[in-house]
């Protein structure tokens, strides 16, 4: 948990964003990257900018978050991360007095209609999915590895923030993370059959060759999977980038092994007739769409 004001020395993160959600009445997100310009207080740029809560180092942490909160533009609000276990729950946040002072163990999605609360997915390969309904104030983020998508769960909370909130699914934008690309998820058929029974035309998704395993775009099966819930396609951004491919930007599971950095995908809203853009990244970088 991450509450009080920015830090003003410190590494400069480089945070990504996407078009749909930063041209959004009410919401402020952001991608991070483990890219930094460093800082005022002797920071050297560099590759370092990692979003784990580190036993070793929770000063470094703490500020590492409080950073990335105020570069995603919501500056001193509290962040909540999940403890992820590639699961189908999700965690609902309806005060802001009871947040939970450890990441909520079991949990692969969060959402919440309290502003100012940043919620976060925290990924090194696996897909974050960020779900906005401006017009509500409303915000979810979604853990989406190919287990978690399998089960369903970037549709399912589509689902419950309609249930919840009274979203309408052609009324949400949609940010597709940095994640694995086809270039580089080779799966076995099993991950390819788990996917199947939750998002259409998988010879959309599944790329196939000679003399070697299949792999799979993870993000355009999420994508399909949310268009068939009833989220419009051109409210659907994906952000570029390959996490194995780009190491000058992003950890990767797959490249670096268990012990690499994390990035946070974050979002969360603001009360209605807050001016557009008042608290937006200055460091940001707008991505590209597919
Ligand atoms: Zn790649």
């Amino acid at each position: 948990m991450s509450e009080g004001p920015a830090p003003t020395l410190g590494p400069r993160p480089l945070v990504l964003s996407a078009r749909v959600l930063a041209g959004a009445p009410r919401i402020r997100h952001g991608f991070s990257t483990r890219a930094h310009a460093g800082g005022g207080s002797g920071v050297a740029a560099g590759v370092d900018f990692d979003l784990r809560q580190r036993a070793e180092d929770p000063a470094g942490s703490t500020r590492n978050r409080a950073l990335f909160t105020a570069a995603m533009g919501l500056a001193g609000a509290p962040l909540v991360t999940l403890g992820q276990t590639h699961e189908a729950r999700i965690f609902e946040i309806d005060d802001a007095a009871g947040l939970p002072d450890e990441p909520p163990s079991g949990f692969d999605a969060v959402i919440t209609d309290v502003p100012r609360i940043a919620i976060a997915i925290g990924t090194a390969d696996c897909l974050p999915v960020l779900i906005a309904d401006p017009s509500r104030g409303a915000v979810g983020a979604v853990h989406a590895g190919w287990r978690s998508a399998a089960l369903g769960l970037p549709a399912l909370t589509v689902r419950r923030m309609g249930e919840r909130y009274g979203s309408r699914p052609d009324e949400l934008v949609v940010a597709l993370g940095p994640a694995i690309g086809p270039c580089c998820f080779e799966v076995g058929e099993e991950v390819i059959s788990g996917l199947a029974a939750r998002s259409p035309e998988p010879e959309r998704w599944v790329v196939r060759a000679a003399r070697r395993k299949p792999h799979v775009d993870l993000a355009l099966a999420t994508r399909l999977a949310l268009e068939a819930e009833g989220v419009r396609a051109d409210a659907i951004e994906r952000v570029a980038g390959c996490t194995r491919c780009d190491a000058a930007r992003f950890f990767s599971f797959r490249r670096e092994g268990a012990a690499t950095g994390r990035q946070l995908s974050a979002i969360g809203a603001v009360e209605a007739g807050t001016a557009m853009g008042a608290t937006s990244p200055a460091s940001s970088a707008s991505s590209t769409s597919e």
